[in-house]
């Protein structure tokens, strides 16, 4: 009797550590909720009265304005463009990661996305004396919304160009992998650090490398990439190493040959 009282005692504090972790996890579940649910409200009041802003300072600045004006207009400007991309980002962000918020699933060929992205960046890069290579084999149509692959993809180029010294190269890759489509986007840039390298996907985070701090962002890039593969069914892995360079591949399930025929040409936003 006494052994049956002590298994069922260590039953019950197993059970109650159980239950204690479970609200635990559901106490987490609701701040992150509501962190979600905060930033999309602020992102959502703020893209109004800057869209305001913008759009008078466009008009201010058909106006004969004083050099010294002038100076105050582009600085300005400039402001207001930077803070619209973060509001941008935000609002993305925030769509992406949250699982209610329904994902459009339409064919689309990776080649038309890759071709977009390249076209965007290519004379930045050759401005900053990049090489750009692109491979892109046959069969590489997923099944998702191009606009968000398009800014996924847009995402990891444009930082292999943010963070690749002149003379660098970038490459792009695509191929088929059994059921899967795998994305590379490598560089021979910076590099990330190990330590870095674990918080790379959360938002806000930027890298300790003072190098990689001389260029703006907001750390909210590869969080984008991150949630738009997850809610596709994929994922992002990264390989880099301090000073030599980065790859990051995304994997996708690939479209089943008949979905394909309809694939559509991305637009990108
Ligand atoms: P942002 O570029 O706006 O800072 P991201 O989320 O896109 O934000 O990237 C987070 C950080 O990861 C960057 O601040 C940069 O330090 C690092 N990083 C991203 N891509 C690369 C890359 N290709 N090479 C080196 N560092 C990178």
């Amino acid at each position: 009797a006494l052994e049956i009282g002590h298994d069922l005692g260590a039953a019950l504090m197993t059970a109650r550590a159980l239950e204690s972790e479970r609200k635990l996890v559901r106490e987490l579940q609701q701040v992150d909720d509501y962190r979600s649910q905060l930033i999309a409200t602020l992102s959502h009041e703020l893209r109004t009265p800057l869209t305001v802003i913008a759009g008078n300072l466009e008009m201010l600045g058909t106006l004969d304005l004083s050099p010294t004006a002038d100076r105050y207009h582009a600085a300005m400007t400039r402001g207001t463009t930077r803070m619209a991309r973060v509001v941008d980002d935000l609002l993305l962000l925030a769509r992406v990661s949250n699982p209610q918020h329904p994902l459009e699933r339409v064919p689309v060929d990776l080649r038309s996305v890759v071709r977009d992205v390249v076209a965007l960046v290519e004379s930045a890069a050759r401005g900053q004396g990049l090489t750009l290579d692109v491979d892109l084999r046959d069969d590489i149509v997923v099944l998702g919304d191009p606009t968000e692959l398009d800014r996924l993809l847009g995402n990891l180029v444009s930082n292999a160009v943010k963070y690749t010294l002149p003379g660098g190269r970038i490459s792009i890759e695509a191929a088929r992998r059994g059921n899967t489509v795998a994305l590379l986007v490598e560089d021979d840039g910076l590099g990330i650090s190990e330590v870095d390298q674990r918080g790379l996907f959360q938002a806000f985070f930027r890298t300790s490398n003072p190098d990689a701090l001389r260029e703006p962002g907001t750390g909210l890039g590869l969080a984008i990439v991150a949630s738009v593969a997850e809610r596709h069914g994929g994922r992002v892995d990264v390989r880099s190493r301090l000073g030599e360079g980065t790859a990051f591949t995304v994997t996708l399930p690939a479209a089943a040959p008949d979905d394909g025929q309809n694939a559509v040409e991305p637009g990108f936003t």
